[in-house]
């Protein structure tokens, strides 16, 4: 189910443009629009899941079929020898859009912070 208030509901609809990289039936995924690393991708669900908060049993496959895209999505990216994937989950974990979505940067060595 959309959020109609939602920019990445809207996005997934194709209502709003954006780089997409990746589609299924679970899963989208776009460059991010200002991006922290040559390559930041966003991978979320086509579901409206506000966070990590709100996964449970009704809608966990959406995470299952999210690290099976960022498989796929790193090894289309040339990613072979790493990344980070980093979920921002509410206020205090710097979370700016209600989608649920995680970032994938790669593209350079990482720092080794955080984490
Ligand atoms: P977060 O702070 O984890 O909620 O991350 C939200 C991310 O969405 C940020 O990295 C933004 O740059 C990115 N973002 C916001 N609007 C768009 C957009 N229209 N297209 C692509 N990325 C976006
Ligand atoms: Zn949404």
């Amino acid at each position: 189910m959309k959020d109609a208030n939602c920019i990445f509901c809207k996005i997934i609809d194709g209502a709003i443009p954006s780089t997409k990289v990746y589609e299924d039936e679970y899963v989208f995924a776009m460059r991010d629009i200002n991006p922290q690393a040559p390559v930041h991708i966003l991978v979320l669900p086509k579901e409206h899941i506000c966070c990590a908060d709100a996964i449970d049993e009704s809608n966990s496959v959406y995470v299952a079929k999210i690290f099976e895209a960022i498989a796929k999505i790193a090894k289309a990216e040339g990613l072979e020898k790493g990344y980070r994937v980093i979920n921002n989950c509410g206020e205090d974990g710097g979370q700016t859009v209600m989608h649920l979505h995680y970032h994938i940067l790669g593209g350079v060595k990482l720092s080794e912070k955080i984490i």
